[in-house]
């Protein structure tokens, strides 16, 4: 079985949409027949949008511990208070009171509080599921708002994944990355077999490839580089060609900047159902084609 995660440094470069366009043709590839899908960007996951996933489990999650203070119990000392480092806990309106979202649960109120009137509570922060889709099983989730732990719910969905594309003997999970550097690209990039970078021809998306490229080096992630919106800014993309030559980075395919890829997830397809002759399509089936070529080299 292998793993390959799709990730950049930033949002809004298009990932997703590739993402999709990867499953639709790993979907309809007799050797990698059928791949098992993850949206780990649990914080804004909108694969979903492309792919209509059907779903037939859902299990709610929770990422840790929440302090709660009995209040018939407490005696006002303060020192729960004075102790926590996330400024979680107010004395308002007479009374300590928690702040549930700036709770990390340390527990360390819970031993200093001479009264043992805190409590830890497992609260639930979000949702995982299990859906059908056209392209194969999806496993995705959602953080409630405002909840943290997102790279715990990304290796929650990730180990589930795995389990599953075990058991039913499929060849390859197809991992939808969170954008950015944090720690759910962490949980999403650790033990990956490839990772393909998605970029763009402009100022912020060179600066944030040389980001998540350090992320990728650091866990020995091997990387591929898919430039999409080519052909947007000449320049920045000479850049962004020389930046990846410096770095012995290979560009796989450079997507030309379309409108279809909007339109395409308006009518919920993904670029190759809506406009399979288009050059952005052909170009999808190129890096599809690199991407299979150099997995079969493991
Ligand atoms: Fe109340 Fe315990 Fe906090 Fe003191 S440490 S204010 S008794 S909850």
């Amino acid at each position: 079985m292998k793993q390959v995660v799709i990730v950049s440094g930033k949002g809004g470069t298009g990932k997703t949409s590739i993402t999709a366009c990867l499953a639709n043709l790993a979907a309809n590839d007799a050797a990698w027949h059928t791949p098992v899908l993850v949206d780990a960007d649990v914080d804004a996951a909108n694969l979903s949008l492309v792919i209509s996933p059907e779903v037939h489990r859902q299990v709610p999650y929770s990422g840790g511990l929440t302090a709660v203070i009995d209040q018939e119990a407490c005696i006002s000392c303060g020192a729960c208070e004075s102790v926590c480092h996330f400024s979680a806990i107010r004395h308002e309106n007479d009374r300590y009171q928690v702040d549930p979202f700036g709770c990390e649960g340390c527990t360390l109120c819970q031993r200093v509080c001479p009264a043992g009137a805190i409590i830890m509570i497992r609260q639930e922060n979000g949702r995982w599921y299990q859906s059908g889709t056209r392209f194969g099983e999806c496993f995705h989730a959602d953080l409630y708002p405002g909840q943290g732990n997102s790279g715990k719910l990304v290796t929650v969905i990730r180990k589930q994944a795995e389990q599953w594309t075990r058991n039913q003997g499929q060849k390859l999970m197809l991992i939808d990355g969170p954008p950015g550097i944090g720690c759910p690209v962490m949980a999403a990039v650790t033990g990956i077999d490839l990772a393909v970078i998605v970029t763009e021809p402009s100022a912020s998306g060179l600066h944030d490839l040389g980001r998540i490229l350090q992320t990728l080096y650091h866990f020995r992630v091997p990387s591929l580089v898919v430039v999409n919106k080519s052909g947007m800014n000449g320049e920045a993309e000479s850049r962004l060609a020389t930046f990846c030559q410096q770095e012995r980075l290979p560009i796989v395919g450079r997507i030309p900047f379309t409108h279809q890829f909007v339109n395409a997830m308006i009518n919920q397809q993904t670029l190759l159902e809506h406009e399979p002759d288009g050059t952005a399509a052909d170009a999808l089936r190129l890096i599809w084609n690199v991407i299979k070529q150099t997995l079969d080299k493991d």
